[in-house]
């Protein structure tokens, strides 16, 4: 249950992420620059009155998630299938939310799919709602338009710092056996492809990371580095090039991760490298419907 304090700390979040999805409108253009347009985001977050709830997630094409620039990132923006997310907090309440920007001029087709899921979706989301019965209605608007959804991708319970907190809401009519209770905060994000419908890992060294627990950690600047994030974002993720101008990040992060103190997360691809778009919004559960932030 979201109390009076809260609502209104996810009320501001909401706004601000609106701020943050005009920005990303402006910058995410071909031509220009990908690590200018995270910062811009990112920016934009913090400068309206709040935190990044994780790295502004920008990926390509197969990539359904997690890719975001490293730093002194020399990318630009092509034509592709553009996917922009984009996590804000205030005082811990998340607005996890984001969209599919098409520069390949060829492919609107795909991103309705996600768009008009995500609408469907929302639309039969109420208390005493199975989350199974929203996958079903998300798989069937995917695929009544040519589409697989992503199997292996799910919406999430949002609590408070707590960006998947255990309970999912499925792109298909599999699993989801949680009932939508008033006052759960949820992000759905439908995500469509063109090719398998599954992803997995990709190649690349991750570049955003969480603390999985706080735990003791011989290194001094590995227990330094792990309390100094904590102390900011506990256990929100968080990206590499946050840390550039530190020595041996490298090696810090590498150290956290043997011990087990670090959750890592490599950019998830479409197993057949079929194209791949998403829309996510943030709602609060309510009786007869959803109340939807953004
Ligand atoms: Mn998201
Ligand atoms: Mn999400």
């Amino acid at each position: 249950m979201v109390s009076e304090e809260e609502l209104k700390n996810y009320l501001q979040a909401a706004r601000i992420h609106t701020a943050a999805e005009e920005v990303a409108l402006g910058v995410v253009k071909e031509g220009a620059g990908v690590l200018s347009a995270a910062d811009a985001i990112e920016k934009e977050i913090v400068e309206a009155g709040g935190k990044t709830a994780f790295p502004v997630n920008i990926s390509f094409d197969s990539e359904a998630a997690h890719n975001t620039p490293v730093a002194n990132d020399q990318r630009v923006f092509a034509k592709e299938v553009v996917k922009v997310d984009i996590g804000v907090h205030v005082e811990g309440c998340i607005i996890d939310a984001g969209f599919t920007i098409d520069l390949s001029g060829e492919n609107g087709k795909l991103v309705e799919a996600t768009e008009q899921a995500l609408k469907d979706a929302l639309s039969v989301m109420r208390a005493g709602v199975k989350a199974r019965d929203v996958g079903a209605v998300i798989e069937k608007t995917i695929r009544s338009k040519g589409f697989k959804p992503v199997e292996n991708l799910t919406g999430h319970l949002l609590e408070p710092y707590n960006l998947h907190a255990g309970i999912e809401v499925p792109n298909v009519a599999k699993g989801g056996e949680h009932v939508f209770e008033e006052g759960e905060v949820f992000a759905v994000e439908p995500f469509a492809s063109t090719g398998a419908g599954f992803v997995a890992d990709g190649p690349a060294p991750a570049e955003i990371f969480s603390i999985i627990a706080l735990k003791n950690v011989r290194m001094q600047r590995s227990r330094e580095f792990l309390h100094e994030v904590f102390e900011e974002r506990q256990l929100l993720p968080f990206a590499k090039r946050w840390f550039a101008g530190e020595k041996m990040i490298d090696f810090t992060l590498r150290d956290l991760a043997r011990q087990g103190v670090l959750h890592d997360y490599p950019i998830l691809i479409d197993e057949s490298k079929g194209l791949v778009s998403q829309s996510e919004s943030t709602v609060i559960i309510e009786k007869d419907s959803v109340k939807v932030l953004v």
